[in-house]
């Protein structure tokens, strides 16, 4: 029988603040079976899309979005909090529920050539989704599909994408 990934994903309640349940994927990356699993399925549909970049969001989307590039015989590239890439970059700037903050990605990481996949751990308002759709925009590539281990539909994230598909594994 398969296993049942959203046993091993943890909820605490008011973290990192009070409302706010936290989706905790720690237990399910701890488990050998769990995170094979996981990173099979999140590979899967895109098998014969010919990715050639996985786009992995710091912090997490970095955890799973390695081991699906080498899954995918494809190159991972992150994009990272403001400040952190050593080399000439693009900036986008998103808002976060109080104030906005900043993404970036080497500009020569990706290029038109590129099939792209974004990967994150979890999509919410997909305001951090958007920003990392537009900084691979301003590359010149174009992002191909975006997959989530977790989607929590009820903040309706995936309407912030535009055109390109959306696929997750586990829906709230
Ligand atoms: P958003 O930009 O609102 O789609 O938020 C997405 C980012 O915030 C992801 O990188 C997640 O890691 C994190 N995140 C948002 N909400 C949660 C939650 N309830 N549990 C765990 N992580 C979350």
């Amino acid at each position: 029988m398969a296993l049942d990934l959203t046993a091993h994903i943890r909820d605490i309640a008011d973290f990192p603040k009070p409302g706010i349940v936290f989706r905790d994927i720690t237990p399910l990356l701890a488990h050998p079976e769990g995170l094979a699993e996981v990173v099979a399925q999140l590979a899967e549909p895109f098998r014969d899309l010919g990715v050639t970049k996985v786009v992995g969001i710091e912090a997490r989307g970095f955890i799973l979005a390695t081991p699906v590039a080498v899954e995918l015989g494809a190159g991972f590239v992150p994009v990272r909090k403001a400040g952190k890439l050593p080399s000439a970059i693009h900036r986008q700037e998103y808002e976060l529920e109080y104030g906005t903050d900043l993404l970036e990605i080497h500009r020569d990481a990706v290029t038109a050539d590129d099939v792209v996949l974004v990967l994150d751990d979890v999509l919410a308002t997909g305001g951090t989704a958007a920003a990392t759709v537009e900084l691979v925009g301003q590359t010149g590539a174009r992002v191909a599909a975006l997959a989530f281990l977790i989607e929590l539909g009820a903040l309706g994230g995936r309407a912030a994408l535009g055109d390109a598909p959306v696929t997750s594994l586990i829906t709230y």
